[in-house]
Parts: structure tokens; C-alpha cells; sequence
């Protein structure tokens, strides 16, 4: 297929936008994405012309917005190879994190056991299951990472003992970019009995993702950073487990029927689904959805990779720049530092020249430490960008290093 991606970066009309006088050049989609006119204009025709709660009502408003809203989520079931009704709607995948590790981990785990944590994870993997372990008695284990920002495989493997129950691993580091080979380590991790929690927040958005194949016992994902409105996202889970879980949140939607004496809840996935859901936001993922399969994943990812490779080249030539995580396989996520220049300061005169990167710890602090520094700035790339935004990057640079002499 021959990818017009000048005409495909047309689609987001922010991008024509100019901060500080300078052409935007929008390398944070890490942390949220842009979003396409077929994204915009779904979440705008909802509250135009079909806006009604869904599953309550009979009138054709109510129907309308619920069959629109079970559209997008046979949509994303197709999209990672899942069954529709495995498929838990969430507000994002903080909110899938804690639904596992309050309905599954804490009835589970006791005094000794080991909920095992690759070093590069989120915030949002760590957090919560600090919670759960300091309400379980069960400890928190950590598997480490080489220099290049991979997982030590033979390190993971010895760190699967007996008592490890859960292991939670990010399936693309948001920080380092690194693809971890999410397969092999479910393998493992099977044969041990041990229960998978996979964060596919930043795979998604940028390759085509086969949950069936992977072989995990949970896969969690957030919409914004797949050009879908924030405050979407999803859990996948084996039935068996959302069978046996017990509900996150109570409330309407997620019941079949409620007396004082006792309440018969609905079925999963909407035993989970508790409450009026961002229902334009899931429509608007359908619709991101449908727009990042129009343009196949193949040819994202392979787009992707040629900025990451062309924009790796170019920032190696810039003498003081050191990256962080140079892993073989890795998405389109550069995190740097530059000699002699503080990383919130270098993202502040960056901006200044309309170059949006992040700086900060990525919400990752546990990985800054194991690198020894306090923050990195981020370049994190779409398919959107091109190559003349990353030579506007490295001049940029140059000129900030200049002027910090
Ligand atoms: N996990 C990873 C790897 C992420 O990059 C992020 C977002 O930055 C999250 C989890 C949290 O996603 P959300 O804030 O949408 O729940």
C-alpha cells in the first residue's frame, strides 16, 4: 500500500496549529495522541443527534446510543482478537489496573505471596498493587532490566518462584520504548501458574496487537493514546476470571436485579461496568478504531519505525545528548538527556520554539532510578509527524545548547 501520510496528517486539524508563532511540532503522543476529524466529528455527532443513556431506555434515542455504544466495543474486540463480552469498558487503564487488583488480587492473595513487577512498569502497574499488597500481606518483587532498557529474561525467569501470583508487565515501556517479548514471558509465566497482567497502553496505539495469541490472563489498554477521547479504555479477561470476580463498583448498569435482601448482578462484562460510562468516549474509540485500521497497523508501525530510526540517527549526532533505552526492539519513544542542560528547562525553550516533548520521570520513577537520574526529557513519536519536524527538533536543541553555552 502505497500511504499517503502527507494527506493522513491532515486529518488532525490541531497539527496546522502554531505555538509561540512557530508550526506545532507535537512529539508527546505517549502521553496522549492527537485526534482525527473522524474522532471529533463521532463524539460531536453523538451529543448532536443520538445523545440518551444507554441500556435504560426503549426510546430511540436510548436504543440508538446503545447499540452505538455496543458497535465500538464489537469494534476494539475485533481490533486485539478478543470475544466482545471479555471485553470490560473502562475509564482508562488506571481504572483497568485497579479493577484487577481489587477483584481478582485481593480476594486471592495472602501473607507470602509475590506480585512481581518488571522495573520499567507505570505508575499505574506499581501503585495499586502496592495497595493490594499492603492489604494482603504479600510482598512486591521486582524484575530487573539491562542498560539497553530490557528485560533481563533469565532474571525474570528466576524471579518466577512458587509464590509469585501475579505478574504485572508492560507490554511497550512508555519511557524506553522497549517491546518486551510479552508472548514468551506468558509462556513462562503459565507454566508456573502464575497470573498475567499486561499494560498494552503503549503497544496499541502503534502495532497490531493479538490478545488470543499473546496468551495472558489480562491485557488492559487506555483510548486517548489510540486517538480515541480520554477517558476510555478497556480490560480484557479470560471469562473464567471475570465469572469468578466479584464487582469493582456497584451501582446501576451492572446489576440484573436489586433487593435490600440481595442483588443478582448483571453479566460480564457489565457486572464491571457500573454507572452512566463515557458513552461519546467509546464512541469516539470505535471511531478511532475504525480510522487506525483504514491506515492497517502494519503501515503505522512501519512508519513509526522509520522516524524512530531517522530520528535516533540525528539526535546521536548532537555531541552531550544521551538516550536512555536502546533496546533491539523498540517503539517510536526517545528519552533524552542533554549535557549541561536541566530537562524541564530544555522542554521549556523547546516549547518556546513550538516543539512539544515531555520532561519529567514519565511516571516511572522506580526506572529513573535505576538510570541514576532524577528526569529525561521524552520525544515520543506518530505516524502523524514527519522528518522535517525532527530536523526542527535537533536544530532546536543545538540552539538551546547554544544558549546554555
Ligand atoms: N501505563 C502506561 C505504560 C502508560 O504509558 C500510561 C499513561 O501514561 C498508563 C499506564 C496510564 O494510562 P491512563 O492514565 O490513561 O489510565
Amino acid at each position: 500500500m502505497n500511504t499517503d501520510w502527507t494527506k493522513i496528517r491532515g486529518d488532525f486539524p490541531i497539527l496546522s496549529r502554531s505555538v509561540n508563532g512557530k508550526p506545532l511540532a507535537y512529539f508527546d503522543s505517549a502521553n496522549t495522541a492527537q485526534k482525527p476529524s473522524a474522532v471529533i466529528d463521532a463524539v460531536d455527532a453523538f451529543y448532536r443527534e443520538h445523545n440518551a443513556n444507554i441500556s435504560r431506555a426503549v426510546h430511540t434515542l436510548g436504543m440508538e446510543a446503545t447499540e452505538a455504544f455496543e458497535a465500538a466495543r464489537q469494534k476494539l474486540a475485533r481490533f486485539i482478537n478478543v470475544r466482545p463480552d471479555e471485553l470490560v469498558l473502562t475509564s482508562g487503564t488506571t481504572q483497568a489496573i485497579n479493577l484487577v487488583a481489587y477483584s481478582y488480587a485481593l480476594p486471592r492473595l495472602k501473607a507470602g505471596d509475590v506480585i512481581l513487577l518488571s522495573r520499567m512498569e507505570h505508575h499505574a502497574n506499581i501503585v495499586p498493587w502496592q495497595l493490594i499488597a499492603e492489604r494482603t500481606g504479600a510482598e512486591i518483587r521486582v524484575a530487573e532490566i539491562n542498560v539497553a532498557g530490557e528485560i533481563d529474561l533469565p532474571a525474570l525467569w528466576q524471579a518466577m518462584t512458587q509464590d509469585v501470583k501475579i505478574l504485572g508487565i508492560t507490554h511497550v515501556s512508555n519511557v524506553l520504548g522497549t517491546v518486551n517479548p510479552i508472548e514468551q514471558i506468558c509462556r513462562e509465566a503459565r507454566k508456573r501458574k502464575i497470573a498475567t497482567v499486561i499494560d498494552g497502553s503503549q503497544a496499541l496505539p502503534h502495532r497490531k496487537v493479538d490478545v488470543a495469541a499473546i496468551g495472558c490472563d489480562f491485557y488492559v489498554f487506555t483510548g486517548h493514546k489510540m486517538c480515541g477521547p480520554t477517558g476510555t479504555g478497556g480490560l480484557w479477561a479470560k471469562r473464567e476470571h471475570l465469572e469468578a470476580m466479584p464487582p469493582f463498583f456497584g451501582g446501576g448498569e451492572m446489576i440484573k436485579e436489586v433487593r435490600f435482601e440481595k442483588t443478582v448482578f448483571n453479566d460480564p462484562p457489565h457486572k464491571f461496568e457500573a454507572g452512566t460510562p463515557n458513552i461519546a468516549g467509546v464512541i469516539g474509540l470505535g471511531a478511532a478504531v475504525d480510522y487506525l485500521e483504514a491506515i492497517g497497523m502494519e503501515n503505522i508501525q512501519q512508519r513509526e519505525q522509520a522516524l524512530l530510526t531517522y530520528a535516533t540517527h540525528a539526535l546521536k549526532q548532537i555531541e552531550g545528548l544521551r538516550i536512555f533505552g536502546e533496546a533491539s526492539e523498540k517503539a517510536a519513544v526517545i528519552s533524552f538527556q542533554v549535557e549541561g542542560a536541566h530537562s524541564h528547562d530544555l522542554a521549556t525553550l523547546l516549547d518556546l520554539e513550538g516543539i512539544a516533548v515531555r520532561s519529567g520521570q514519565h511516571c516511572a520513577h522506580p526506572l529513573m532510578e535505576f538510570f541514576g537520574v532524577a528526569a529525561t526529557c521524552r520525544a515520543s513519536f506518530a505516524f502523524y509527524n514527519t522528518e522535517r519536524e525532527i530536523d526542527a527538533l535537533v536544530a532546536a536543541i543545538h540552539k538551546v545548547r547554544k544558549l546554555l553555552g
